[in-house]
């Protein structure tokens, strides 16, 4: 599962009483497993993409498939991590993880036991019990990861999710990226900035332009995902 199927989607804006077009004429099929990027230059309509994608905003024409089904709404089945980690300060990194399975009808004992593999997932193990503040930038990103991923959703979706980050941690967490995916087997959607992290990442880098927001180029990329 985690099949992707955007068809022919537009999505218009009003600003100052006038309607353009943010998107338009989107088609993307992403196949269950795949991890692509989403390049472009800014205001292209990437973020706008992925907010249709969570589910919301219901405003635009078109379909967006998940599995063969219209997505209607957010959902526990699609997990998504921002720029900035978004973890609650007055919670601990166990209790923003636990946070996101709030209304998943797991039992208590299966929420924390869970939430535990998703923390160790990350590489956070120990850290459990920690608030946000004492996280380093780096560590509290795999804390935005391990919430993203632990409703175990069919799509995650990541905004610019190291964007924030010096390049050393950068580089870092890109390699962790690598083997949460391949550990998950769940699609990814990654939008960046950074070609060479969207080639390093990605099986398929989408390329997206702007006046109106659309996809101008789709390219395969058979590497290996080392830098040995
Ligand atoms: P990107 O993520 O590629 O930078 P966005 O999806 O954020 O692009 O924005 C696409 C275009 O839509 C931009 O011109 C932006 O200014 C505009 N836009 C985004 N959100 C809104 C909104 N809520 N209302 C009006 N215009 C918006
Ligand atoms: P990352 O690449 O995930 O951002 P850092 O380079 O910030 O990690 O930190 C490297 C290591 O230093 C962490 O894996 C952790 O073991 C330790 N560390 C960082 N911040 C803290 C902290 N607030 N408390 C305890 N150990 C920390």
């Amino acid at each position: 599962v985690g099949t992707l199927d955007i068809r022919d989607v537009a999505k218009q804006y009003e600003v100052n009483g006038r309607r353009f077009d943010a998107l338009s004429h989107v088609n993307l099929h992403v196949k269950p497993g795949e991890f692509i990027s989403i390049v472009g230059p800014s205001g292209c309509g990437k973020s706008t993409l992925l907010r249709l994608i969570l589910g919301l905003d219901r405003d635009y024409s078109g379909d967006i498939l998940l599995d063969g089904e219209r997505i209607a709404g957010t959902s526990l089945d699609r997990g998504i991590v921002f720029q900035d980690h978004r973890l609650l300060p007055w919670l601990t990194l166990e209790g923003n993880v636990a946070l996101a399975l709030e209304n998943s009808g797991l039992s208590r004992e299966a929420r924390r036991e869970t939430v535990r593999d998703h923390i160790r997932l990350v590489g956070l193990h120990g850290f459990e019990k920690v608030y946000p503040h004492q996280l380093s930038g780096g560590m509290a990103q795999r804390g935005a990861i391990a919430r993203g991923l632990v409703t175990r959703p069919r799509l995650l979706l990541l905004d610019e999710p190291l964007g924030a980050l010096d390049a050393l941690t950068r580089i870092r967490l890109q390699e962790e990226l690598v083997r949460i995916w391949r550990a998950e087997g769940v699609t990814m959607i990654l939008v960046t900035h950074d070609v060479d992290e969207a080639i390093f990442l990605s099986d398929r880098v989408v390329v997206m332009n702007s006046d109106p927001g659309r996809i101008v180029d789709e390219i395969a990329v058979d590497l290996p995902r080392t830098r040995d």
